[in-house]
């Protein structure tokens, strides 16, 4: 046998046997159906809230680069059959400013970066008015990483699939300030239904970082009548960083000891 290189002699181990024999597995529909009945006759919470509380506690603990793959990757929502590709965001990661808008249109979906529209040519001049340049100090994203289709309004299972993406990315930049971008970015950030008139001229919070809510540049290009109450509304977000970067430098008054 050895000669012949028919050694080892192989045989079906008793388990592959075994396996062969046994009924065939269980469908996974069949499974499924077992875990929605066990957990309906439960105290626990419903499995949908349980399912999506552990994707966002997995979203939490990512790093940036793992956080980019994640978007990339994502197929949380119906969004993802239609993109061209998601737009997770540009600009620096370690910036002061962070920009939020509404979701990519046509395209920021062609081209996987938020605001190159004529809207995004309207919100580079918004920010240079202030001294500002996209990609220094001014990280801009959107609450949603992917275009709805005809850029209809984002339906609430698409926010709440993307929500712990904006998160995070405003966990890992630690912005100073976050501007909000129009009553979509405004509301979603806020948890709020009022409106951007409401809104404005106040510095709100979004996980213990401050927030100012202007207008979105797409409307302002429609709306020019309120490029004025824009530009007040970036005057109040300039002054209100120059405070905040005052607030956080060390105390000058401390007294020096002699060595
Ligand atoms: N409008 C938005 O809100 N975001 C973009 O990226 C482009 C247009």
């Amino acid at each position: 046998m050895r000669e012949l290189e028919l050694l080892p002699v192989w045989r079906q181990r008793e388990s592959r046997k075994a396996q062969a024999e046994a009924p065939a597995s269980v469908p996974q529909v069949q499974v499924a159906k077992q875990v929605i009945s066990h957990y309906a006759d439960t105290d626990l919470p419903p499995l949908s809230t349980t399912l999506a509380q552990g994707r966002a506690d997995a979203i939490k603990q990512m790093d940036w680069q793992s956080l980019q793959d994640c978007v990339a990757n994502c197929e949380a929502c119906a969004l993802s059959k239609t993109r061209t590709q998601t737009v997770f965001g540009v600009g620096d990661p370690n910036a002061e400013w962070l920009l939020v808008g509404e979701a990519p249109g046509a395209e920021e979906d062609r081209k996987g970066e938020p605001f190159v529209g004529q809207a995004g040519k309207l919100l580079d001049n918004m920010l240079a008015a202030i001294a500002l340049k996209r990609g220094q100090n001014v990280y801009i994203a959107n609450v949603l990483k992917c275009r709805p289709p005809e850029n209809r309004d984002p339906h609430g299972e698409e926010v709440t699939q993307c929500d712990p993406f904006l998160k995070r990315q405003v966990e890992l930049i630690k912005p100073k300030l976050i501007i909000a971008l129009g009553k979509f970015a405004a509301q979603s950030l806020l948890g709020s239904d009022k409106t951007i008139a409401a809104l404005r001229g106040k510095l709100h919070d979004y996980h213990g970082v401050p927030v100012i809510v202007t207008y979105h540049p797409a409307y302002l290009l429609r709306t020019l009548a309120d490029k004025a109450k824009a530009w007040e509304d970036l005057c109040f977000a300039r002054n209100s960083m120059q405070a905040l970067q005052l607030a956080a430098r060390p105390q000058s008054n401390e007294l020096s000891l002699p060595e």
